[in-house]
C-alpha cells in the first residue's frame, strides 16, 4: 500500500467530518477557536527500542501515545479537541499492523471525544517511530502552569503513585497474565488515565500544576524551580495503589523505584491549605483519589523524610535538599 491509500483506507475514517480537516483530503485542516479561548498544543514522539518494548500490540502502542499526549493538557487544564499524527514506517509494517494501530485509535477517541484532523505518513529505514500533536482549547487565562507555586501552599497528587514504573518492571521481565497484581500493574504502565475532569477543575484552585512523567522527585523539582520554591515530601503519605503494596512485599526497596520511576502521568499540584475541602469534594465527584503529600517550603530543591522525620536518599533523579529556614 503507498501513503495515499494508507490515509485513506486507515485514517481519513478517523477524522470527523464537521472538525474541519476535510477527511484528510486537503493539505491542511482548519480550525476554528471557540471565542474567548486559547488553544493548547502538546507533542510526544516515540520510538520502537526506546519508549516501547515491540513486544506491545499496536493498538496498546496507539493508546499510549495518545494518552501521554492528553495527560499534558489535562496538567494545562485544557479540553482535548484533535490530535495530529506523523508516522514514520519501516518496511516490516503491513496492514494487519496499521489496522489494528488504527483500531485502538479509534477507541481512544470514543473514551476521550476527539478526532484525527492531519499527519504525515512516510517510510523510514531506521526503527518504527510515531509522533503526536494533542491539541485542546482552555479558557482565556484559565490554563494551569508550573510556576505560581506559594510558600505555605499543600503538594497534592492524583490517583496512585509507582505503579507504572513497577508495572514496566513486569513487562520488561516476561509477564504473566494469570497474576493479577501483575496485569494491574502492567495496565497502569501501558494504559495511563490522563486526568483531564481534575485537571479542568484546578483553575483558581491550584496554584501549579504538571503532569508526572519523569518520576515524582524529579517532576517536582521542575515545580520547584519554575516556582523559585523548595518542598518537603513526607514518604508515608505518597499514595499507593494495592497492587504496588503487595509487590512491595515480595520485592522489598523499591522505594526509589516509586519517587523516581516514571509514566505515572498522574497530576502533581500545589494549592493553599484553605483549597482542601474543596479538593476532597473534587475527589468525590471524580472517583479519584486526591492526596496531600506535603507542602511548599522557602529555598530551594526537594527534601523528602520518612515517617520518623528522617531523610530519604535517593542516588537517582538529582536529588537536592532545600536550604531553607526547617
Ligand atoms: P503533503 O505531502 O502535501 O503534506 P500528504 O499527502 O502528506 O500531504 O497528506 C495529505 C493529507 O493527509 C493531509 O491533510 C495530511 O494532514 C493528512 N495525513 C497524512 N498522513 C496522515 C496520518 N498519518 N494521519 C492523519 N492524517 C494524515
Ligand atoms: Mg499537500
Amino acid at each position: 500500500m503507498n501513503e495515499f491509500e494508507i490515509i485513506k483506507n486507515y485514517f481519513a475514517p478517523l477524522s470527523i467530518k464537521e472538525a474541519g480537516a476535510f477527511s484528510l483530503s486537503d493539505d491542511a485542516a482548519l480550525l476554528q477557536i471557540p471565542e474567548g479561548s486559547q488553544l493548547v498544543v502538546t507533542k510526544d514522539a516515540i520510538i520502537k527500542g526506546i519508549h516501547f518494548i515491540g513486544n506491545e500490540t499496536p493498538a496498546t502502542i496507539a493508546a499510549k501515545l495518545l494518552r501521554v499526549n492528553l495527560s499534558d493538557l489535562a496538567a494545562m487544564g485544557a479540553k482535548p479537541y484533535a490530535y495530529f499524527l506523523a508516522l514514520m514506517l519501516p518496511a516490516e509494517i503491513d496492514d494487519a499492523w496499521l489496522k489494528d494501530f488504527a483500531g485502538g485509535l479509534a477507541s481512544e477517541q470514543e473514551i476521550f471525544n476527539i478526532t484525527l484532523m492531519g499527519g504525515d505518513t512516510t517510510h523510514t529505514t531506521g526503527p518504527l517511530t510515531m509522533a503526536l500533536t494533542a491539541i485542546g482549547f482552555v479558557a482565556q487565562g484559565h490554563a494551569l502552569r508550573r510556576s505560581g507555586a506559594n510558600i505555605g501552599d499543600n503538594i497534592y497528587v492524583t490517583g496512585t503513585i509507582g505503579d507504572a514504573a513497577l508495572g514496566l518492571q513486569v513487562a520488561g521481565s516476561g509477564f504473566r497474565a494469570e497474576n493479577e497484581v501483575d496485569e494491574y500493574l502492567v495496565n497502569r504502565y501501558r494504559f495511563p488515565l490522563p486526568r483531564l475532569e481534575i485537571g479542568r477543575q484546578l483553575h483558581g484552585i491550584a496554584t501549579s500544576c504538571m503532569d508526572i512523567s519523569d518520576g515524582l522527585m524529579q517532576d517536582m523539582g521542575h515545580i520547584a524551580e519554575c516556582s523559585g520554591i523548595g518542598a518537603l515530601i513526607h514518604w508515608e503519605r505518597v499514595p499507593l495503589s494495592e497492587a504496588a503494596r503487595e509487590k512491595l512485599l515480595i520485592v522489598p526497596g523499591q522505594q526509589e523505584t516509586i519517587l523516581a520511576g516514571g509514566d505515572d502521568y498522574e497530576l502533581l499540584f500545589t494549592a493553599p491549605p484553605q483549597a482542601h475541602e474543596a479538593l476532597q469534594e473534587l475527589a468525590c465527584k471524580t472517583s479519584v483519589n486526591i492526596t496531600n503529600i506535603g507542602s511548599v517550603k522557602e529555598g530551594r530543591g526537594i527534601k523528602i523524610i520518612d515517617k520518623n522525620g528522617n531523610d530519604i536518599y535517593l542516588s537517582r533523579n538529582g536529588y537536592n535538599h532545600f536550604t531553607g529556614p526547617e
